[in-house]
Parts: structure tokens; sequence; C-alpha cells
């Protein structure tokens, strides 16, 4: 062969190298749809043991995939938990999180920095189509917006559905004893986006769920043959509470159990659609939820099942939630009993799509594709830690937790102390925290101390110095 032969045999390589992100090759990237309800407790499902709502759809998700028993949200409130799931990092090293407060309100200056890479960005290395539907909380201003973030497209609200309230909030409180309450949308003088723009104010929140829904559906349809992310975090069950006509006063429940209900049935419209454009076998859908219940609205708030406490908590009950992984082509049933949580989101997708997620910064993720695809049964992640504002509360190593800091269930922040005397609990013979073993295992305490300490320094060594002053603790 002569020079030239080899000249073109190699550029004909290259050329059909760099055509390998064919649409036909597009297609058999997986898609990804992660499904986020906010202030869920553990256990607001059928599947996960609540007697008297009903979730059929979801139940049917679970015995079809993997139903994870002991997964974590990177932080007990809303925004600080979306900032790790998008990030794969804990929310203290990205301003998400910080000593002045829990999460955005609508009149905050910041968002999550441009810096941060989302799992959109990630997946935009294959040029997936990204889409977020719901409620954000990253950041209302433009330059904070999921349009600044990766995504393709938004329809949502940017941040709680209770806030803008007008008149006295407390009001909403005082009648939580009665389930089946209902406040009026005017109430609550949150707008609707499309992309950066304002299309609707106060949001009907009656008819938001189902709005949501067909927005997903539609996407589905209009993305079927290119590979997508769509996020869709639903602004329910968070109160104020809304259902639609079609589900008001069906659940045994009350009124909470009818917006539960909704959301079942709204996965169910979005894996039948799956179903029916043929994307079932190649595509992953996650079910979770951003926190757990908020226990301070009683009837309105949701369970967390058998665990401790709720929603702002350092306990179980604030950060364990139901977690649901579906896709027959990829994720093999079964229930699984090993430590995940959101922050494994990135790395989870990256695998399966083939994309890398950053190398240049500290992530706190790992990756569960082959638990999920079942070809190991034990998760990589085997320790996790538990932050609030911008102190260290608590760490879980294997089945022992060790707490630092007292915590407690609140309606708004209560400031706390540290704890004199750290309370250990055995999180998997113990799931209520009830029994504290700290005196009978002095050398358990005294490891999960040092892990504390080691994670705490990591933590520092890498926050930028605008951020290092915000954190508390130290
Ligand atoms: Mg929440």
């Amino acid at each position: 062969m002569g020079k030239l032969e080899h000249y073109f045999i190699a550029t004909f390589l290259v050329i059909c190298c760099s055509c390998s992100d064919t649409p036909e090759t597009k297609k058999t990237l997986p898609n990804f749809i992660v499904i986020f309800t906010d202030d869920q407790g553990y256990g607001d499902l059928s599947c996960f043991g609540h007697p008297t709502i009903k979730t059929p759809h979801l139940d049917q998700m679970a015995a079809e995939g993997q139903k994870w028993t002991q997964f974590y949200v990177a932080a007990p409130v809303c925004t600080p938990s979306r900032a790790g799931l998008l990030t794969g990092r804990y929310p203290i090293r990205n301003g998400m999180t910080s000593a002045k407060s829990g999460v955005l309100f609508p009149n905050s200056a910041g968002g999550l920095p441009q810096s941060e890479i989302t799992i959109a960005e990630v997946l935009k290395q294959k040029h997936y189509a990204t889409a977020m539907i719901g409620k954000w909380h990253l950041g209302h201003l433009p330059q904070f917006l999921p349009t600044a973030q990766g995504f393709d497209y938004y329809y949502g609200i940017p941040y709680s559905n209770d806030m803008n309230a007008v008149g006295e909030w407390k009001e909403y409180l005082k009648n939580t004893d009665d389930p089946n309450y209902q406040a009026d949308i005017t109430m609550y003088d949150v707008p609707l986006m499309e992309n950066n723009e304002i299309i609707e104010r106060p949001a009907d929140q009656r008819t938001i769920t189902h709005r949501y829904t067909e927005k997903a559906v539609s996407y589905i349809q209009a993305n079927k043959d290119q590979p997508f992310f769509l996020y869709l975090a639903h602004s329910l069950p968070h109160i104020p509470l809304f259902a639609h006509d079609d589900f008001k006063g069906k659940s045994k429940q009350g009124l909470y159990g009818d917006v539960i209900e909704e959301i079942d049935w709204s996965v169910g419209k979005i894996l039948q659609k799956l179903r029916d454009v043929n994307l079932k076998d190649n595509t992953v859908v996650v079910f979770t939820s951003d926190n757990g219940p908020w226990l301070a609205f009683k009837s309105h708030g949701g369970s967390a099942g058998p665990l401790r406490a709720g929603k702002g908590t350092t306990f179980e009950g604030g950060q364990r939630v139901p977690a649901i992984f579906w896709g027959p082509g990829i994720v093999k049933p079964a229930i699984v009993s090993e430590m995940g949580s959101t922050l494994d989101l990135i790395h989870t997708f990256a695998t399966l799509s083939g994309t890398k997620v950053p190398a240049d910064r500290k992530m706190d993720g790992y990756d569960l594709s082959s638990v999920l695809k079942g070809t190991t049964e034990v998760s990589p992640r085997s320790e996790f830690f538990y932050w609030t504002e911008a102190k260290l509360y608590a760490v879980r190593s294997g089945k022992w937790k060790l707490h630092i800091q007292q915590t407690e269930p609140i309606v708004y922040w209560n400031k706390t102390e540290p704890l004199e005397n750290p309370e250990l609990y055995n999180v998997e013979a113990d799931i209520s925290e009830k029994y504290d073993r700290a005196s009978a295992k002095p050398e358990v305490v005294t490891r999960l101390k040092q892990a504390l300490k080691d994670h705490q320094a990591d933590i520092t060594d890498a926050l930028p110095d605008n951020l290092a002053a915000k954190v508390e603790g130290e």
C-alpha cells in the first residue's frame, strides 16, 4: 500500500470516528427522567407502607424496578437538596446552604453558581435534549434559571409554592388539623414561568400537577428520536395543598392523600407514554422526594413512616426518602436495602451515558449503575454526611450514625446547639433512632468523630474564600 492510500484510509477512519455521534447511535443512549416530589415523606406510598394512600402506579413501578429503602437526599430542605441532586456535591460546597438561610426566597439575590456543573450540562457532552419542568428553587433571577444551567426548556415555578404569601402565613398552619382544609390560590402570589418569562400569576395550583404531566408527556413525544433528560420536580405535596377536581376528596387520608394519588396518576401517564413510544427499554426513571414530611403542618404534612422526625432535621425522617428506579431494559428488579443518595445520580447517569462528571472539583457521589443493572448487590456508598444550613450535624457509616448536633422538628428554623454527649444509633437495627448506643460503643463514637473531622476538613479546604466564611461549627 502506498503512502497516499494510507492517507486516504486514515482520513476515512477519522471521518468515520467523528461521525460516531450520528442520530442512529444517539438513539441507543439511554434517556433519563427524574421525578422529584416536594416534602413527601418516606411513608407516603403504599409500596413504602402507607395504609390509606393508594399509589398503584408507583407500586407497579417499584415491582418492575428497584425499590431503595436507604436512600438519602443531600439536605433536609428544598434548595440545598436540589443543588445536591443536580451537581453530585454536598450543597455546602456551592453556597446553596449557608449559615444565614437554609433555602432561597423570592427576595434572594443568589442562586446556583454558573461554575457548578449540573446533570443537564454533563449530558450535553452527548448532545442530550434537556428539560426542567416544575419547581426549580435554585435562583429565580435570569442568570440562575434552568436555562442558564444546561436545560433547553423550562416550565414551572421558580421557588416554593407557599412563597409570596398574601396575608398571614400562619393562617394555613392553624387550619391543618382539618385534613380537607383548602386554601385559596390567590393567597400565594407565585409565578408560573416558561423559559425566562412569567406566563401566569398567581399560578393556578389546582391544575399544576396536571399541566406538568401534560408538558412531560408531550416532551417525551417530541424527543422520542433523540436522547433526553427530563427533570420533573413537582411543586407538591409541599403546602399549600391543591388537587385537581378529578382527585379532590378521593383519598381516605384527606387532601394530602389526594395530592399524592394525583402524583401517582402522573407517574402512570409518564410510564405509559414511554411504553407507547417504545422507549421503556432504553430509559431510566427515578422517583424520589426532596426531603422528609413537614410535620408541623399536621394532616397536611406527610408521614415518615417508621423513621424519626421529618423535614428540616437530620434524623432519618428528614433525609431518608422513598426511591424507585425503573427501566425494564436496564434496571434489574430488586428491593435494595443498601445506601444510595441523590448525590449519586450524576455519576450513575454519566456511566450509563458514557459521559464524564467534572474532574476539576471535589465530587460527593458514587456510581450506582452496577447495582441498578444487578451485576452487584453491594452499593459503593457506605457513608453519608448530614448537613443543615452550614453545620455538619451527623454522619452515617455502615449501620452506625453519630449525631453531634441537636436537631428537632421545626416550623421555621430553630437555632440548635452541639450535643454535649454525641448520640449513636444503629439505624439498621433501630430504624427509629430511639436507643442511644454511645456509651456501649465508645470505639465507634471515636471512629465516627474522626470521620466527621476529616469530612469537615475536606469541605473547608476545598471551599472558595467567600463560602468558607459562611461555614459554622469548625
Ligand atoms: Mg422540600
